[in-house]
């Protein structure tokens, strides 16, 4: 008698949805192996896709049909047994060494005649064909979607895959954040952990609400999607999006990244933070720092004048304690900065100012072109008229050069206005994320970060009297000069009126 065995098979894929489950499949061939007397000595079932060979059980079925321990197979339907062109060769191939006896479908019919094996091989390749033609028109979809410049995956932070369009726009929400963030990190004082607290505490967090992953942020920083192109199989295509930031940008932050990476030099501990930092205030000489060993073993550094003036005797010989200069370095950073609560909304303030001046922008240039429209309409009015006699050539010549230096200087206007643009929308927001900045590194107590933000903010540092003095760019020292209760509520920002706060002032100074 023949021996059998039963192969069942499902995969989870969404395309054979349609498919009987695996116990269905089970409860008929059970059945039609009892209503056909075929004496089935084992069962298999197995939840894998056939599109690609090598399934398990599969092979393991047909391995035990080798060896001839059953030479008969009852499934389904021949797809349940082979969607690709080698497994369905190995049971044709079985069936042709007389292997494989007998194949029985309660939905297709096959006998081991030479029709029965044609069928077969008919069988097998539509199953195939099936998936091919799944695979091409997904395959399809993609490269559509690759040719109109989408992003055939979900949309990175920052944007949403519209679902009626099936395009992926900027979101409202997260947006600006994130551009503020990438523009945060390309100035090179983050690490990556550093941006992540940046990231949550601008309510950028996961779908559970804690901090973003350290290694998706990395893929964040690395994302081209952000100037405007994307990368699909290697391939970097321009998409349709609109970009986040500017290549330059994302260059800038490839070499933060970079940076990032190297290790780090063994920071000492404070030690000489502030060598080279600031001038004595009397003589104008360098600050130098010293080392002092107690006999404790306690070791201090002190910072003190070079006393180098050959011509006036310095009167500064106190030493400063390096605690103390630390101490005194923190507080003016702290006094100088921006809280996370104003940075929020000043940077809200400056996206609608931006909106605004994109508007108005538009028509500006608008007119400039219209305007050498007209004056290329006459530059072509003045050659037909020398043309038609109208003019001699001197007078042609005199006309023309006033109507080209007309142009010429619309050409300059609209070039120099595409230029500034939002300049000084873009100074603002540095401005902003800058003393904001300096916050955290007073928080955080990083020495060399508040070192060189101060020596890029502040100009004429000097040690007078054991106290730090720095000249600071005007609007730090709007920020500095802010009164103590000031700092409570944040401050509305007007670009005029009559009721101008400081930081109103700023901003319309960097405005006019
Ligand atoms: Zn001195």
């Amino acid at each position: 008698m023949l021996k059998y065995f039963i192969y069942c098979r499902k995969s989870s894929e969404e395309e054979e949805r349609q498919i009987l489950s695996i116990e269905a499949q089970l409860q008929e061939l059970r059945d039609y192996a009892r209503q056909n007397n075929l004496f089935v000595i084992k069962e298999y079932t197995e939840s894998r896709t056939a599109k690609e060979p090598g399934r398990p059980i599969f092979n393991q079925m047909l391995s035990e049909m080798e060896k001839g321990n059953a030479s008969g197979i009852l499934a389904w339907n021949p797809d349940r047994l082979a969607r690709n062109s080698i497994d369905g060769g190995r049971i044709i191939y079985l069936v042709d060494t007389e292997k494989i006896k007998a194949l029985k479908f309660p939905t297709f019919w096959f006998d081991t005649t030479p029709q029965g094996k044609f069928m077969l091989s008919v069988a097998f390749g539509q199953a195939k064909y099936y998936t091919d033609n799944l695979r091409e028109n997904i395959l399809r979809g993609i490269r559509q979607k690759l040719r109109r410049g989408e992003l055939p995956a979900k949309a990175p932070l920052g944007y949403f895959n519209e679902p009626r369009l099936r395009t992926i726009e900027p979101d409202k929400a997260t947006f600006n954040k994130m551009k503020n963030i990438l523009e945060l990190f390309a100035k090179g004082n983050h690490t990556i952990t550093g941006i992540q607290k940046e990231m949550f505490s601008l309510g950028l967090a996961s779908k559970t609400g804690k901090p973003i992953h350290l290694s998706s942020i990395g893929s964040m920083l690395t994302n081209p999607f952000y100037y405007g192109y994307f990368k699909y199989r290697d391939e970097l295509v321009k998409g349709s999006h609109k970009p986040m930031i500017s290549k330059k940008l994302f260059d800038q932050i490839q070499a933060s990244l970079d940076s990032n990476g190297k290790p780090r030099k063994v920071k000492k501990p404070q030690a000489f933070d502030f060598l080279n930092f600031a001038l004595c205030g009397e003589c104008g000489y360098s600050i130098t720092a010293e080392k002092h060993v107690k006999k404790s073993g306690l070791r201090f550094v002190y910072y003190r004048c070079t006393h180098k003036s050959k011509v006036k005797i310095c009167g500064q010989r106190g030493f400063l304690r390096e605690e103390e200069l630390a101490e005194q370095v923190i507080n003016i950073c702290q006094k100088v900065s921006i809280p996370d609560e104003w940075r929020d909304k000043f940077l809200g303030k400056v996206a609608e100012w931006e909106q605004e001046q994109n508007d108005s922008s538009g028509t500006f240039a608008q007119n400039i072109k219209e305007k050498m429209g007209g004056v290329d309409i006459k530059i072509e009015r003045l050659s037909e008229g020398y043309l038609e006699g109208a003019f001699e050539l001197p007078e042609y010549h005199e006309k023309k050069n006033q109507l080209v230096e007309q142009r010429k200087d619309l050409e300059e206007k609209l070039e120099c206005f595409e230029q500034k643009g939002n300049h000084w929308l873009e100074l603002l927001k540095n401005w902003i994320l800058e003393a904001n900045q300096a916050g955290n590194l007073a928080k955080t107590k990083n020495f060399p970060g508040m070192r060189n933000f101060l020596k890029t903010v502040g100009s004429n540092r000097i040690l007078i009297g054991g106290k730090l003095k720095i000249s600071f760019k005007k609007e730090y020292d709007l920020l500095r000069n802010l009164p103590e209760e000031a700092r409570g509520e944040t401050p509305e920002w007007t670009r005029s009126g009559s009721n101008r706060r400081p930081l109103a002032c700023h901003a319309s100074a960097l405005a006019s």
